[in-house]
């Protein structure tokens, strides 16, 4: 028996072969991976995952990869750190940081969604892989084509910060900027999608594509002595990794992996771009879309694809979404440099200042295990730094110049 069912609707139910598609004919409902969990249940084991490659591929038994993967050998088992200069600071005992900042190849959490995507293209019969990005997505599918073989097409918005721009175009894809925000480029590339024969990661593999990210927190439990922590924040963008979250811990529960512990999910956006913590506070089960006004370009999607499933993954862990503005957002990357000696984009940020708001407020309390997802690298996003560290202090090569400097220090 295969692991991998097909591909079924979220609403409606209705099932697909397993087939690069993404919405269903009838209702147009999001399609998403079925797995035959009894027979996996027969493979994996705490000892199987135990044994696997240092990779997010110690998990294949739950990602529908039917043969060998084709990347992403070293992708993912990134260390998951006890924090405990930050603790102080928050004044809690137990808070850990998952840090995707140090993902491989390209620093950020989408290299997971990548080598699930590509390899699944390539068993689609795919010579061509594509997306909509806006900056990390382009860096992983640019690194990641090279590393498969695969031709390589990227579509951002004109307006994104020069490392991710950089940081696609050191690979040799095709790098097309559009005038407009990440939501035009979406929409582009869904009517390109429909003429040219190419694997969009987020398009129309996405059901397997979103699958990758169930790995960041499948290595949080395992890294935990197998276990849920009581607090999981994690950014927004689209919304997938949020959902994957709960269907990871769901996963390894039913499997009995781990015991069923409760784990409340709380989701991080910023004020700029908040479409899905805008639904949560307003209790309403539907996303009101929004333009993004944000430096937090890496979560900027104003109309996320899975944005309602957020929202109920979130409601149904009895977690909550909070709001970040761009000042708190830069405090945050401050904070975390200067306490755990780590450097993360806006996105970290934002999950950061989410995660002191919820600590503040009392909403999380102090004894609670806490599990921060920093899910990319300051790096890529120096710009939102300008004006915030100061400059080197400048000196010519002379012993005398420096003790005068250390006078005025
Ligand atoms: C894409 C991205 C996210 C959010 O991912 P979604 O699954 O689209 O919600 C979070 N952090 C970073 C750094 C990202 O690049
Ligand atoms: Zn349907």
């Amino acid at each position: 028996m295969e692991k991998v069912l097909g591909l079924k609707c979220r609403e409606c139910g209705e099932q697909y072969p397993k087939s690069p598609v993404h919405v269903c004919e009838f209702c147009f409902g999001p399609l998403e991976v079925e797995y035959n969990y009894e027979e996996i249940a027969k493979r994996i084991s705490r000892q199987s995952i135990e044994s696997g490659p240092y990779s997010l591929w110690r998990y294949a038994d739950l990602l529908p990869v039917d043969g060998e993967p084709i990347c992403g050998f070293h992708s993912g088992f990134t260390p998951l750190i006890q924090a405990k200069n930050l603790g102080n600071e928050l004044g809690v005992k137990q808070i850990y940081i998952k840090d995707d900042s140090v993902c491989r190849p390209t620093l950020s959490f989408k290299d997971r969604v990548v080598a699930v995507a590509l390899s699944k293209a390539k068993e689609f019969d795919f010579d061509t892989v594509s997306c909509a990005s806006t900056g990390n997505l382009a860096n992983a599918v640019a690194a990641q084509a090279v590393t498969a073989n695969l031709n390589c097409f990227i579509f951002i918005p004109s307006d994104l910060e020069l490392g991710k721009v950089v940081g696609s175009q050191i690979y040799n894809p095709t790098v097309v900027g559009i005038h407009g925000a990440y939501d035009d480029v979406n929409r582009l590339c869904s009517e390109i999608a429909d003429v040219y024969p190419w694997a969009f990661a987020n398009i129309n593999i996405r059901p397997f594509y979103a699958e990758g990210s169930k790995t960041l927190c499948y290595e949080v439990l395992e890294q935990l002595g197998w276990r849920s922590p009581d607090h999981f924040i994690a950014p927004a963008a689209g919304g997938s990794l949020i959902t994957k979250i709960g269907k990871s811990i769901k996963e390894f529960q039913d499997l009995g992996l781990i015991e069923k512990s409760p784990t409340q999910i709380h989701v991080a956006q910023a004020e700029g771009c908040g479409p899905i913590v805008n639904a949560l506070k307003e209790g309403s089960d539907f996303i009101k879309p929004v333009r993004p006004d944000t430096i937090a370009k890496s979560l900027a999607i104003g109309n996320p694809a899975d944005g309602i499933y957020a929202v109920e993954t979130v409601n149904k862990s009895g977690g909550c979404g909070e709001h970040a503005t761009d000042a708190e957002i830069v405090e945050a990357m401050k904070l975390l440099a200067a306490t755990e000696g780590i450097f993360t984009e806006t996105a970290g940020g934002t999950t950061l200042a989410v995660t002191q708001k919820l600590i503040q407020s009392g909403r999380i309390s102090t004894d609670e295990s806490i599990v921060v997802a920093i899910t990319g690298n300051g790096l890529k996003t120096v710009e939102a730094l300008d004006d915030e560290v100061s400059p080197p202090h400048l000196i010519q090569p002379q012993l005398s110049t420096f003790k005068e400097l250390m006078t005025t220090l």
